[in-house]
């Protein structure tokens, strides 16, 4: 048996050195002195660190201590020339192959990798490389066949879709074991939950795990770490429903906290992404730096904007969950699908370890524009309303509602989120973080009121509704409660059958008269969605999430119950 992470460790002097000499580090983070100790002691790998928590380290430093290459597989290209450049910065002899290197440069690599260095060359250290790349290129393969390679692999986003939609490119990654049958292989993810473990293992052809820190002679090392980091203040802020309000509301909060610093606005559509950039320019005579950067954008544009972020000549990035891994900095957040989605774009805050906001600007009515862009996903619905819940929830420390939400749904032991070995540990995450909008919130400053009434009239003004046939998105019952709308709703046609299978509008209006519940509901539309909101979550609204446009159907469970929230 092998403890990896012991400071007694064989290698532990030499890769201490080496950190501090190359890497101009002082000390290893979380797990990462095992994770190299295995490495450099040629070991199948899974390791699993938070993002930001320091998982490039693990391959970079055996890289530079090995013999030999040491290939790196990374999707994401703001990683690859992140990376790269930082370690051109400190003499490691580095490349990258992606989709859009030139022959002639990919020919010098290739006779690079097979050749060794040419005169006046060091050897080269790394090779990043894109999935695609190293499943498509015969060439690539045949240098490396010839050439003495240590695997290093880095999973950096897919893991909690390993299942099913996993990346195909990384299904052929399956030949690297066969190809390369003494070559070790390092698998390094932020997201990876016991269910999907197996998943990585048969994939890449590695062998039973054995934990890092009492390791077998055989097998596949494992390390984790905990997903929590402690610089991250976790806060959902109110989003008004007036666009331009929204927008206003961002920009001085981004101006009274972090004025001149960067950040990243993540938004859920390519054109969100560019309207908030330019309004937000617009809002601030132009005082916040904004960019854009999603899908969209081709990729020596992104590398621009990659350079000027980097320089602090945007300070604000628009972006869809594309603009990926590789930032140093970020601290504004917007709106996410699910807490898995959510979490995934907070890691790219405070990467340096310094305190860092993960704001979600948040409104009840976002659900509607939400439910529509998961629709399709077998888990999507339950994982919008558990961001909901999230975003509604004014009392739990924002850690143990994730500890919770990821040991529920993401198959992770909620001990994770405090403790490393994550997938072998079990119990539950206890201690609060003392530091998000929750743990710091004066009970005070909630304020309460009896809504029962309120409640009592929308679910019966629903009820209604459903009887005489009709449909209502969200924000037509929003209106239609507080007597706006001219009182009318659709109606559907077609039958029970026709109903279940297609919900068509027949063209026709409902007519609602609020007499029969006793006039409006008088509160304003932002708190009447947030209470529309919390009548769905418990169950007494029903969202049917078919929308295929930007609209939620919601039907009614009827309910004898009373109604009272506060
Ligand atoms: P990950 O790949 O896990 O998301 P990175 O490898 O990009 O995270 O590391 C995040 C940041 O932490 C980087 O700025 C890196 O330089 C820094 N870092 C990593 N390891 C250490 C360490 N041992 N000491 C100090 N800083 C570190
Ligand atoms: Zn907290």
């Amino acid at each position: 048996r092998i403890d990896y992470q012991s400071s007694s460790f064989p290698f532990s002097t030499a890769i201490v050195q080496t950190l501090k000499k190359q890497f101009g580090l002082s000390s290893f983070r979380l797990c990462q002195e095992g994770v190299i100790n295995a490495a450099v002691d040629d070991r199948d790998i899974v390791c699993v660190m938070p993002t930001g928590g320091g998982k490039s380290l693990t391959y970079q430093l055996p890289a530079v201590m090995g013999r030999g290459l040491t290939v790196v597989i990374s999707p994401l290209l703001a990683l690859i020339w992140d990376q790269v450049r930082a370690m051109k910065e400190i003499g490691i002899e580095c490349v990258m192959m992606t989709g859009s290197t030139s022959t002639a440069e990919q020919n010098e690599i290739y006779d690079r990798i097979k050749n060794g260095p040419s005169r006046g060359q060091k050897e080269l250290r790394l090779c990043y490389v894109t999935p695609e790349k190293i499943s498509k290129s015969k060439r690539l393969i045949s240098s490396l066949e010839q050439a003495n390679t240590a695997g290093r692999l880095h999973e950096a986003h897919c893991c909690s879709q390993l299942g099913h939609d996993f990346r195909p490119d990384y299904k052929k990654l399956s030949m690297l074991k066969t190809l390369f049958p003494r070559v070790p292989i390092q698998a390094v993810t932020a997201t990876l939950s016991s269910k999907t473990l197996p998943d990585l293992l048969k994939i890449l052809r590695l062998g039973d795990i054995t934990d890092g820190r009492n390791a077998k002679t055989t097998g596949t090392v494992f390390f984790s770490a905990p997903l929590f980091r402690p610089n991250l203040h976790y806060k959902v802020l109110p989003k008004p429903s007036n666009a331009k309000a929204a927008i206003a509301e961002m920009g001085k909060w981004i101006l009274e906290h972090h004025d001149g610093e960067s950040g990243i606005i993540y938004c859920l559509s390519k054109k969100d992404a560019e309207t908030v950039a330019e309004e937000l320019r617009e809002w601030s005579n132009s005082g916040i730096k904004t960019g854009v950067y999603h899908a969209g954008i081709d990729d020596n544009a992104k590398e621009r904007i990659h350079v000027r972020w980097r320089e602090g000549k945007i300070n604000c990035i628009c972006a869809t969950i594309a603009f990926g891994l590789g930032i140093d900095k970020g601290d504004v957040r917007y709106m996410s699908k699910s807490l898995e989605g959510y979490y995934q774009e907070t890691g790219r805050a405070g990467r340096d370890g310094k305190d860092s906001d993960c704001v979600l600007f948040y409104r009840g009515q976002d659900a509607a524009r939400l439910s529509s862009l998961i629709y399709g996903d077998v888990d999507g619905t339950s994982k919008l309303q558990e961001m909901l819940r999230f975003a509604q929830d004014l009392k739990t420390c924002r850690k143990l509602a994730f500890a919770r939400y990821f040991s529920a749904s993401a198959h992770l032991s909620a001990s994770a989120w405090d403790n490393a070995d994550s997938l072998s540990s079990s119990g539950g995450s206890t201690t609060t973080c003392g530091i998000c909008d929750n743990c710091t919130r004066s009970p005070e400053s909630i304020i309460t009121k009896d809504v029962t009434v309120e409640s009592w009239k929308i679910l019966k003004i629903a009820q209604i509704v459903q009887s005489e046939g009709g449909r209502v998105t969200l924000a037509n019952l929003g209106d239609l409660v507080r007597g706006l709308g001219g009182g009318t709703f659709g109606v559907v046609g077609g039958g029970e059958e026709g109903r279940r299978k297609k919900r068509k509008l027949t063209g026709e209006k409902g007519q609602l008269s609020l007499d029969e519940v006793g006039g409006k509901v008088t509160m304003g539309k932002d708190d009447t969605e947030m209470l529309l909101m919390h009548l769905l979550l418990l169950g007494y609204l029903r969202d049917s999430y078919h929308a295929t446009a930007f609209s939620v159907n919601v039907y009614i469970i009827p309910s004898d119950s009373a109604v009272r929230l506060t």
